[in-house]
């Protein structure tokens, strides 16, 4: 039995994936989480567990359903034993006028990053506290901190999700578990790859225009964010050297919410 068991929602792709690679270097049992058949991933397993001594499973269940979202944890459980480490990254991005928003949108949005960090955290938490040991890790955004236009349900989505970090923060601190949002700027991944063409579209822009004019201009540097910066950050949230922080939103995001 490894040292510790982790579960990271979306982590077959961009900031999760680094997580997970992260956590399997470090010799963690790690569940992997898309909602996929798990015959997709068998490759990326196979490469994952090759990383390090723990175990690595891929848990297919699609955070946008609200009955799938709740069981997952439940069977990282029965599968490994426990959860140590929740990392609650799955998100979806969509860019669209208020106005003109899709309902289903919204309600996408809010059930794969709100609602399933909450059926997690429920889920698990309470195996933590038994245990006096345990971490969780949203991975809320600069936009859980500041707006942009055309973002209503992603910012509102963030937002919330830093505020349910606070509280579950407050609820477990004399319990030996934190809980903390990292809150990354513009990161290389296919989310932020997928939504030029959305961006292109709202701000009459060309892609190479929304990049420069759009993506990053709120970003000081001027430079994407590596999905290993924030993996770091997670590992480094792990350690005993990290046990009083929690309730925090560490901004990894080039100066973003320094304006
Ligand atoms: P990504 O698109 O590369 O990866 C998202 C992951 O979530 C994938 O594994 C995908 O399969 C999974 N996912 C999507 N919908 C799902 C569903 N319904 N059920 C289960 N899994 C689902 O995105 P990313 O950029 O790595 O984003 C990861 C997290 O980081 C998100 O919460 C995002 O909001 C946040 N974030 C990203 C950036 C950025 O610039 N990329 C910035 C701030 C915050």
């Amino acid at each position: 039995m490894s040292e510790r068991v982790a579960l990271v929602t979306g982590s077959t792709s961009g900031i999760g994936l680094a997580i997970a690679h992260k956590f399997a270097q470090m010799n963690y049992d790690v569940a992997l989480n898309s909602f996929e058949p798990t015959d997709t991933w068998s490759g990326l397993v196979a490469e994952l567990d090759g990383l390090g001594s723990g175990e690595i499973a891929y848990f297919p269940a699609d955070l946008s359903n609200a009955e799938t979202s709740r069981g997952l944890a439940e069977s990282v459980i029965t599968r490994f034993g426990r959860v140590d480490v929740l990392v609650n990254n799955a998100g979806v991005q969509k860019v669209a006028p208020v106005e003109t928003f899709a309902d289903e949108d919204w309600q996408r949005i809010v059930a794969v990053s709100l609602d399933s960090a909450f059926h997690a955290i429920r889920t698990t938490l309470p195996g933590m506290t038994e245990r006096g040991w345990g971490r969780i890790i949203n991975i809320a955004s600069a936009h859980g901190l500041r707006a942009s236009p055309y973002k209503s349900a992603y910012v509102a989505t963030k937002h919330a999700v830093v505020g349910l970090t606070k509280t579950v923060a407050l609820e477990a601190a004399e319990k030996g578990v934190t809980v903390n949002a990292i809150c990354p700027g513009y990161v290389w991944t296919p989310l932020v790859a997928r939504q030029v063409a959305d961006q292109a579209k709202v701000h009459g822009l060309s892609e190479e225009q929304v990049i420069r004019q759009v993506i990053l201009a709120p970003q000081p540097t001027k430079q994407f964010v590596q999905p290993e910066e924030i993996a770091e950050m997670a590992a480094y949230l792990c350690s005993d050297w990290a046990r009083s922080i929690t309730g925090a939103t560490i901004s990894i995001d080039g100066g973003w919410t320094a304006k």
